[in-house]
């Protein structure tokens, strides 16, 4: 048996996508920067990927920039716009949340520790949701930049971005959003969501891995984390990954063109997993929202439960999933996240995600909801004579 129940990690790359990339491994491998006619090709493909994301966002073709990964594009936005905006005179007071994702979540401690930032972490509530008063509370005069994501990797909850990014510019504040899972699940239309900037990673959505994107809406000011020979309107200099490129501008292509099709059948599935799991097992509870979450993601927490001697007897039957929790084999630690979610120390080494894709079938989440159970029961039984 082989199920994989892990798409919020990554997903397959799309055959579609992939012969959209091939020829520019070994046929056109022109350099997008040289003048010559290879290098216009390339360049040609560049700008054509570019369009096609823009166009799908919302924007202008010169607000998406590329980048090598999610996690860069967040860190370019959180580190670029704070220290933008410090040098500019406007303040040292960054404002997050801590079930980011922890390429925001680092960045900003980078930001305190070695460069005198002040980070405020807003509290979530049971589900990680986010009101926009809480945020209105912690605005400050001296605040630069709001990081929120929009969908949470760990436990599928879908923040009011909109509402929240509005709150942030009634003060003037630069907003930015993690949208990395919302990847073809969401629609990411950044006039309505009226964010800043806006990171996505290609392998969430059956792309490429190795390749982001960051929006940047025209005029937000941003210091490069990268410097060097001025690609991507000077924001992100290192030579093109032209088939990366088309492959991250593929993915997106057809995750719009098919949205309805995917996102109806990831709810489906979802919907299957959970009932399923909520009513044939005991001492379990959903994690996140149960109304506003990713159409793919389920995650739950299991009371005395070791998630990862879970995943890997899942493993041994064929299952792969992951867990909200950051607990290592022989050293378990508590998941900060089900910590700020307010579980207790019955709860906190328990958190499973199970991310359902496009090929998951009734049968595959069926199979699960079988082997479940039991797999529970036996690392139950560890726990308790542990
Ligand atoms: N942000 C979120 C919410 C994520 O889930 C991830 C990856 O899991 C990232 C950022 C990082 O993306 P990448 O793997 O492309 O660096």
């Amino acid at each position: 048996m082989s199920i994989y129940l892990d798409h919020s990690a990554t997903t397959p790359v799309d055959d579609r996508v992939l012969e959209a990339m091939l020829p520019y491994f070994s046929q056109h491998y022109g350099n997008p920067s040289s003048i010559h006619q290879w290098g216009q090709m390339a360049e040609a493909a560049v700008e054509r990927a570019r369009r096609t994301i823009a166009g799908i966002l919302n924007c202008r073709p010169d607000e998406i920039i590329f980048t090598s990964c999610g996690s860069e594009s967040d860190n370019l936005a959180v580190r670029g716009a704070a220290v933008a905006a410090r040098h500019a005179g406007k303040g040292r007071h960054l404002i997050t949340q801590p079930l980011e994702h922890s390429a925001v979540g680092k960045t900003c401690r980078q930001l305190e520790t070695y460069f005198d930032f002040d980070c405020t972490y807003l509290p979530v509530d049971s589900q990680g949701q986010i009101t926009p008063t809480v945020l209105e509370n912690a605005m400050r005069d001296d605040t630069t930049v709001v990081s929120l994501m929009l969908a949470n990797n760990e436990i599928g909850t879908l923040l009011p971005i909109a509402e929240l990014a509005a709150v942030a510019h009634a003060h003037g504040t630069v907003f930015h959003t993690d949208a990395v899972q919302a990847g073809g699940q969401v629609v990411l239309d950044v006039q309505a969501l009226g964010v800043d900037m806006l990171s996505l990673s290609g392998h969430k959505f059956y792309g490429p891995k190795g390749v982001g994107v960051l929006y940047v809406r025209e005029g937000t000011p941003l210091v490069p984390s990268q410097s060097g020979g001025s690609h991507e309107f000077g924001l992100r200099s290192g030579t093109h990954n032209v088939p990366l490129i088309v492959g991250i501008a593929k993915a997106l292509e057809i995750a719009d063109a098919e949205f309805e099709t995917h996102t109806a059948h990831y709810k489906a599935m979802r919907d299957r997993l959970i009932e399923g799991i909520l009513a044939h097992l005991p001492d379990v509870e959903l994690t996140g929202d149960a109304q506003r979450r990713l159409p793919s993601h389920a995650s739950f927490v299991f009371k005395h439960t070791d998630a990862n001697m879970l995943l890997m007897q899942l493993d041994m039957r064929g299952i792969a999933a992951s867990s909200g929790s950051a607990c290592k084999v022989g050293n378990p630690a508590p998941s900060a996240v089900l910590q700020a979610l307010g579980y207790d120390e019955a709860w906190t080494l328990g958190g499973l995600r199970l991310t359902v894709g496009r090929q998951t079938t009734a049968a595959d989440i069926d199979s699960v909801l079988e082997i479940l159970p039991e797999t529970v029961k036996a690392v139950r039984q560890l726990w308790v004579t542990a």
